[in-house]
């Protein structure tokens, strides 16, 4: 019996429809449409339409062996069935959308994929004999006319986050060294994907598009992308409100290295999730490298579809650790230097000291510093350091009691605490008294009450009177406002 395309398709569909599930049926299937049938070269060659060259691939990974069969008992041992791919070309260029052929060659599978070859800006027609690929190096770029997307395509990087760069510390070496590994080889080695996680502000962002600079400065892949999944989500949904969501799916799959930088915001974005799971799986089938971040372990993200997760967990996943001290030192020294400051070992150290937790609060303290120490044209030193990052450094704050300010001020006058918490009225003394007595209702949460008391049990009134004394005196008395400061500044050193 003679067939049209319809009715070999419509019997292909048949047999089909009774060795799959109803759902991969409507999924797979349903949407694909006969468009020729034709004799030649002593073949038959059935045509059928896919929506998108990820059906090409899904299908020939997935169905081979079931459309080989089904083809052959249709049509006959000289049955081939061919895909034709409708690629949308983007609305600006004014061209009709382009046809792509791939053969689904039933009776041999070539073990590499196919070569692409370069006919115009964004169709490829591949020589017949391919399957999915088995070979680790990426395949050729069906969708890249030669030299056309290395010039044009932005891989959004920021070009400062290097290797050379990245500091090495135990917190961060093993990512490092595999973050590595993937630079050189794309898609080449068993860590794919590849999932960083870790805290705020430890180099996640900065390592992942390490891999990404590397592989563009030493051509280990030809189009190499970083996006944020925020901007992806964005962009997904731009491309659906104007109609474009399948050059968008089409875009991502032409991408030989894809960095995803924190995932978790992917939480909640069904949509957004379902078109990341379709292209993460054509990218991984091609061998096409994946890079993950996230601010926490996968299986610890809530709201993120179990079956993308697993995926996230396929390859390797490693996390980032708060770096040590040395490490910390370390990484302001390089930066400092980068900027082509000299800092003092003394002010690295008090910096890397007191900020622990978050590497870009260290630079963010050194960039302040440096800025002060430029508007006050002052050096930096350990002082200007303690002042001017007072409130990034977040030291625990000491409540200081009566006593600690009983005993820097005497200390700075030099008389001993026995002395004004006695009830002498000798003149150094009470002045001493007086001073001591300022910062106490300064900076304690005492009473005036109790501050009296424990200056030999005086009373409120006298406390005020002090306090008034020592400020009308500030006013008027340039050295001792002079000493005032310096008390104060030892007082601010202690209370920090
Ligand atoms: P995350 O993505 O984990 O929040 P980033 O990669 O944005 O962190 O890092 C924050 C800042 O700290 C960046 O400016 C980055 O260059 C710097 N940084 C992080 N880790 C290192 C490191 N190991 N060596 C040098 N700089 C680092
Ligand atoms: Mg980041």
């Amino acid at each position: 019996m003679k067939h049209s395309p319809e009715s070999a398709w419509r019997a292909c569909l048949d047999i089909i429809r009774d060795n799959i599930s109803r759902q991969s049926f409507k999924t797979w299937f349903e949407p694909l449409k006969a468009v020729g049938l034709s004799d030649e070269g002593g073949l038959t060659k059935l045509t059928v339409q896919l929506p998108s060259q990820f059906y090409y691939e899904w299908l020939e990974e997935h169905y081979f062996a079931l459309i080989r069969k089904t083809v052959t008992k249709v049509i006959g041992p000289q049955g081939r069935l061919y895909y034709e791919v409708v690629i949308e070309k983007e609305a600006t260029d004014g061209q009709p959308g382009v046809s792509v052929q791939l053969p689904a060659n039933p009776s041999s599978r070539a073990p590499t994929r196919p070569r692409a070859e370069s006919v115009g800006t964004r169709s490829a027609v591949y020589p017949p004999g391919m399957g999915p690929p088995v070979s680790p190096q990426p395949p050729p770029n069906p969708f890249a006319a030669p030299g056309l997307l290395k010039t044009k395509f932005d891989s959004r990087l920021n070009p400062s986050y290097t290797f050379e760069r990245f500091v090495e510390g135990d917190g961060n070496r093993f990512a490092r060294s595999a973050a590595w590994a993937i630079g050189q080889q794309p898609g080449g080695t068993s860590f794919n994907p590849f999932m960083v996680y870790g805290g705020v502000g430890l180099g996640k962002t900065h390592l992942n598009q390490a891999i990404g600079n590397y592989a563009n400065t030493h051509h280990t892949a030809e189009t190499v992308l970083y996006i944020s999944s925020e901007r992806f989500t964005a962009e997904f949904v731009q491309a659906i409100q104007h109609n474009r969501a399948s050059d968008f799916s089409i875009f991502y799959r032409q991408i030989d290295l894809l960095i995803v930088d924190d995932v978790q915001f992917f939480a909640g974005k069904e949509k957004t999730q379902e078109e990341f799971f379709h292209i993460f799986n054509a990218l991984h089938q091609s061998g096409k490298q994946i890079v993950l971040s996230a601010d926490r372990p996968p299986k610890e993200i809530d709201g993120i579809e179990e079956r993308l997760l697993s995926r996230f967990q396929w390859g390797l996943t490693v996390d980032i650790q708060p770096p040590d001290l040395e490490t910390r030192i370390a990484i302001l020294q390089n930066k400092a230097e980068e900027d082509g400051i000299r800092l003092g070992r003394d002010v690295t150290e008090f910096i890397a000291q007191h900020v622990k937790n978050n590497i870009r609060e260290l630079e963010g303290s050194l960039i302040r510093l440096l800025a002060y120490s430029t508007l006050r044209q002052s050096e930096i030193t350990l002082d200007l350091a303690r002042e001017v990052l007072r409130d990034l450094i977040r030291e625990p704050q000491v409540q200081l009691t009566i006593a600690d300010i009983q005993r820097i001020v005497c200390d700075y006058f030099d008389i001993t605490e026995d002395q004004v918490r006695a009830r002498t009225r000798k003149r150094e003394v009470a002045k001493t008294r007086q001073v001591a007595m300022y910062f106490c209702k300064m900076h304690t949460n005492n009473s005036l009450k109790t501050i009296g008391l424990q200056f030999g049990g005086r009373d409120h009134s006298t406390v005020i009177h002090a306090y008034q004394t020592v400020e009308n005196q500030i006013e008027t008395d340039a050295k001792f406002s002079q000493m005032i400061e310096d008390v104060q500044h030892r007082i601010s050193l202690r209370s920090r």
